[in-house]
């Protein structure tokens, strides 16, 4: 949703590396296992990149995905738990490069929770070939990662939006519309530009609803209206309601041209708009 640029190592490359400290042990030959594996991650690696270029990871199958002779849970905790996420593992530095990757540590899947950890585009659970793939690992804030689980698309337009690959930014797609209830509220919801087609309509859409964005952003908004309530009052006292509306719309402004998809941008533009509200709905 909100694009990050992408990793530069490749799947093969990080596996490569993360394997290069496992140990031997015993009958099970881990070690062994997992080189013989490299000629799958690098195959593995490659359709899974394939596939997200051009659209398509709801047609992967998580057969195809399999390290041979390891099960996929053990996969995962020597590659990517021991390899990866330990500090002192061999990769740990791939996972700190992609965890620093968002500036201000902004979430990339809702642009405002704290990165803590990374989310895999294609869960681990199932695609463990895919488990230490740079491409499939994406800094995320706790809710998103937890929101979305082991969420795998059954078709393209359920597909998540990829902060790597997607670039939809440049544009205005989040809308908020102002509530006269018996409190003021806001609500958010999707509104594509001219110009997009059907596909990428229907995908922010399904990410924007998947990921709870609409509630996440409306209780934050929520906050906002109570906490400049006090200075609206003033300034409608001062000005009326030009003064309300010209505070409301530099305030939008400033924001937007830092996220112009971010609720706060979008709440003062959304505020700033509705003629009830700068004629005084705000007031006790
Ligand atoms: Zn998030």
């Amino acid at each position: 949703m909100w694009p990050l640029d992408p990793p530069s190592r490749t799947g093969e490359e990080t596996y490569a590396i993360c394997i290069s400290l496992v140990r031997q042990f015993g009958e099970e030959k881990r070690k062994t296992k997992l080189i013989n594996a490299i000629e799958k991650v690098k195959e593995s690696s490659q359709k899974f990149r394939d596939s997200t270029f051009s659209g398509n990871l709801h047609d992967l199958q998580s057969s195809d995905f399999q390290i041979p002779e390891v099960d996929g849970k053990d996969a995962v905790r020597w590659l990517y738990v021991n390899g990866m996420v330990r500090k002192g593992g061999p990769c740990r530095i791939i996972y700190d490069e992609l965890m620093a990757k968002p500036a201000d540590e902004r979430c990339p899947l809702c642009g405002h929770g704290i990165v803590r950890q990374l989310d895999h585009v294609m869960p681990k659970s199932k695609f463990p070939t895919l488990c230490v793939d740079p491409l499939n690992l994406v800094p995320a804030c706790g809710d998103c990662n937890t929101v979305k689980g082991d969420y795998g698309a059954t078709c393209a337009e359920d597909t998540l939006l990829h902060p790597y690959v997607d670039r939809i930014d440049s544009e205005r797609w989040l809308q908020a519309r102002v509530i006269h209830e018996e409190i003021v509220r806001l609500e958010f919801f999707t509104l594509p530009p001219a110009g997009w087609d059907d596909l990428l309509t229907s995908r922010v859409h399904h990410h924007f609803e998947l990921l709870k964005l609409g509630s996440l952003y409306a209780v934050q908004a929520n906050r906002t209206l109570a906490n400049i309530r006090q200075i609206l009052t003033a300034q409608f006292r001062a000005g009326g309601e030009t003064m309300v509306r010209d505070y409301l719309a530099s305030e939008a402004h400033t924001r937007l041209a830092v996220q112009r998809n971010g609720w706060e941008g979008v709440t003062y533009h959304a505020l700033a708009s509705d003629e009830a509200f700068v004629r005084g709905a705000f007031l006790d």
